[in-house]
């Protein structure tokens, strides 16, 4: 046991929690990073599915307009065909009376076979009505006003024309015309041969396909101008739409799909585009951006909906989960509490069992159990084990000349004084009882014991604590030495070591205090 003065008891060290606060941060951590991944793979799968989807409808965008494209082409070269042949007949004829005569049936039949043909007509060069496929012919009747007249009477090709929709003069109804310039034998204006489209038979192709109820088709002429559209607007017929962003960014290729919100309607519309080999005119087929992600959104509703119900799940069993492992800390925190409560508690009984209270030296309970351990081990080794008693000198005319408060003080500085006088880790210092202390000093023989009882009375002189009822005037003590040597007559227990001890106590009182004795054998010794 160390001889050192008071050790309070230690301080336990704080429970160890910022371990138990980085695993509530992990498993917050884990459940926002679960639900992040969710959703992020959520975003990702919801956005491959819309691109597939928006493939899948501009492949369906540019398969209609192919169809359309051939359809309309096949129909416009074939009227071109027909128109050919009739100025083919009339150049080779002259355009003499019979010849005209016998073209009337001719053009009669081909209108009759034809459903998309409104009308066959053989103009003048001053634009007289020279033949018809009109069961009425009208001589009258005068289309030298009519654009494709006056294209072809300025204009020496000798190409077949396609022009914007016009309203018949014979019907009323909307047409699209097909004309060719005649030529006489020296290559002179001889009139215009024209075959007519009904506008109502090309929409009746254009309505036929599925498109949803916001999507477009438009046939226009290879300068822009709306030839037919769907859905229908009479205003949209010959429109121009040459100077639009949507049909500069159509004129780039041959065929394709864009993107783009319509210059007719703005309408965003995903746009399948082709212009047709043999006329030139350009189809658009236009499906409505809303319609065709309509699917895709609802899925994607639904999905995103089922995977925020998730999110929540997570969240509320993680919210559980953390809650759970923040009781578990608390309580394991008022545990290591109530621990370290009680082994601080314990440890103040302990050090409180063992020491004294005035001088914080240890008490005469662990001076009795250390005395019987040291005598235990040197009993076995045989080694010498040595204890110097000490009293204050007069100290009870101390007390009565300075009061019990000083005394108590003095009593504390000599306990500092003795204390300190001893070196070794086994050596003890101990508060005997009253003005009296005890040194133990295991391993130490007679001689060595004198030497540290002679310094340490020594000690207590050196503090020159004033005591003017004493004839050394300050304070002083005496101490009786007694060793157990283990040989025969010396004390081998404690208790007979501490009479023999109190014994030279005594006759170092006698011998006038202020000094240090020892019995070894009959006669005192002065240690
Ligand atoms: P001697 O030189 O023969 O030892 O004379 P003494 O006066 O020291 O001896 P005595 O045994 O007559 O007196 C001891 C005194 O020590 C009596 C008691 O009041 C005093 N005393 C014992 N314990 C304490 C204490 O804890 N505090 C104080 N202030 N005095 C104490
Ligand atoms: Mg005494
Ligand atoms: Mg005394």
């Amino acid at each position: 046991m160390p001889a050192a003065l008071p050790r309070s008891p230690a301080t336990p060290a704080p429970p160890n929690l910022p371990d138990k606060d980085r695993s509530v941060a992990s498993a917050v951590l884990f459940v926002v990073l679960v639900a992040l991944l969710l959703v992020a793979s959520n975003v990702w799968l919801a956005w491959r599915a819309r691109d597939a989807e928006w493939q899948q409808a501009a492949d369906a965008a540019r398969n209609l307009t192919h169809a359309v494209a051939q359809q309309t082409d096949a129909m416009f070269a074939e009227v071109g065909r027909v128109v050919g042949s009739v100025v083919y007949e009339l150049e080779r004829s002259e355009m003499a009376p019979d010849a005209l005569e016998r073209l009337q049936p001719l053009l009669v039949t081909h209108v009759a076979q034809s459903e998309h043909l409104h009308g066959m007509f053989v103009f003048g060069p001053d634009g007289r009505w020279l033949v018809n496929s009109q069961p009425v012919q009208n001589p009258q009747a005068n289309n030298a006003d009519r654009a494709y007249f006056i294209h072809h009477r300025d204009s020496p090709s000798t190409r077949v024309a396609i022009g914007k929709p016009i309203v018949s003069r014979s019907s009323g109804v909307w047409i699209i015309p097909v004309s060719r310039r005649i030529d006489d034998a020296e290559g002179h204006f001889a009139g215009v041969a024209l075959a007519t489209i009904r506008v109502d038979y090309v929409l009746g192709l254009l309505n036929g396909l599925q498109i949803g109820d916001k999507g477009a088709i438009a046939l226009l002429l290879g300068d822009g101008t709306v030839l037919a559209r769907r859905p229908f607007f009479a205003e949209d017929l010959g429109r121009s739409l040459s100077g639009t962003p949507l049909f500069q960014m159509l004129t780039q290729s041959r065929a394709g799909v864009a993107t783009a919100p319509s210059p007719i309607d703005g309408v965003r519309r995903l746009v399948g585009f082709e212009h047709t080999r043999n006329n030139g005119l350009l189809v658009t087929v236009a499906l409505a951006e809303d319609e065709v992600l309509a699917q895709w959104r609802r899925s994607a509703s639904v999905q995103a909906l089922g995977i925020l119900l998730l999110v929540v799940v997570i969240g509320l069993a993680g919210g559980g989960v953390i809650q759970a492992i923040r009781h578990r800390r608390d309580v394991e925190r008022d545990l290591t509490a109530a621990r370290d409560a009680l082994v601080l508690a314990n440890d103040k009984l302990e050090h409180l069992a063992e020491h004294d209270g005035l001088t914080g030296l240890y008490n005469r309970r662990a001076y009795d159990q250390h005395i019987a351990n040291a005598m235990a081990r040197c009993r076995r080794s045989r080694m010498p084990v040595s204890i110097v008693l000490f009293d204050v000198d007069f100290f009870k005319k101390y007390n009565d000349f300075f009061g019990h408060l000083s005394g108590d003080e003095c009593l504390r500085q000599v306990a500092k004084a003795l204390d300190a006088s001893v070196r070794r880790p086994e050596d003890m210092v101990a508060r005997y009882g009253g003005e009296e202390f005890v040194i133990v000093l295991p391993e130490t023989d007679a001689s060595g014991a004198a030497l540290v009882a002679s310094a340490a009375r020594a000690a207590v002189r050196a503090l020159q604590i004033a005591h003017p009822q004493s004839p050394f005037e300050c304070v002083t003590v005496s101490g009786g030495l007694a060793c157990c040597d283990w040989t025969d007559g010396a004390p081998d227990n404690a208790q007979d070591l501490l009479a023999s001890a109190d014994a030279a106590l005594y006759a170092a009182k006698q011998a006038g205090r202020n000094t240090v004795l020892s019995l070894a054998g009959p006669g005192a010794r002065a240690a």
